[in-house]
């Protein structure tokens, strides 16, 4: 309908700082994720609801219009790839770096370089745009291990104080992309819905401005 708005949120560390933006423009959740095992979240708003999803579900929701709009980190939309939706507004929230990372002492091979990451297409692109040979080894956690354990030469991983890498011996390397959690709109809703959607975005770029 028209004048309903479905927004997708992850819970955890995106729902907590994105929920005073969103307080700010005037939408309160009437639920908290960390305690209700509802996926749907009601808000002062009837016509307004919260879908709480993972983060690298986010913009495959917002791409089909399940969703009109939601958050989630640069890291997962550029794995993503964008189609189907606009990348409005930095919520200037969850900041980390893409890195490269491994270790100090182990000079890389020649040849191809083995690569180990959960972020496939990043990896492939920013290698290809250098002319670099890489295999692609895909996990789905605990990248800091494959090194460690010869699986991989390097790895490609979010990193925020760069603890985790220190912790198992490794440094970062190349620094691949700036991450911070984006809002993401639907382009069908951008047109059907687009004063109630813009209206919103105003809103949080002024509570974004203002912190
Ligand atoms: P750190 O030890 O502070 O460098 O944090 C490293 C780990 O925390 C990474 O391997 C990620 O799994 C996770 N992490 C830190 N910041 C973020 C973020 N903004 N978005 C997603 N994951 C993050």
């Amino acid at each position: 309908m028209k004048n309903n708005l479905t927004i997708a949120l992850s819970k955890g560390r995106i729902f907590k700082e994105t929920m005073p933006l969103l307080e700010a423009a005037g939408i309160t959740a009437l639920d908290d994720p960390e305690t209700s095992r509802k996926l749907i979240l009601d808000t002062n708003h009837p016509n307004v609801k919260l879908v709480i999803i993972r983060a690298t579900d986010v913009p495959v929701y917002v791409q089909y219009g399940a969703a009109d709009l939601g958050v989630t980190g640069k890291d997962v939309l550029m794995e993503h790839g964008g189609e189907g939706l606009y990348e409005m507004l930095d919520l200037k929230i969850a900041c980390c770096k893409l890195m490269t990372a491994g270790f100090a002492d182990r000079p890389l091979p020649e040849g191809q370089l083995k690569v180990a990451t959960k972020f496939v297409n990043c990896t492939r692109n920013y290698f290809a745009e250098q002319g670099r040979q890489i295999e692609i080894i895909k996990l789905y956690g605990s990248m800091e291990l494959a090194p460690i354990v010869g699986l991989a030469d390097i790895i490609v991983d979010v990193v925020d104080t760069g603890n985790t890498l220190k912790a198992n011996g490794l440094i970062p390397l190349e620094h691949m992309a700036d991450i911070s959690s984006r809002i993401v709109v639907n382009s069908a809703s951008m047109k059907t819905k687009h004063e109630k959607l813009q209206t919103l975005l105003d809103q949080l770029k002024k509570a974004v401005e203002a912190k």
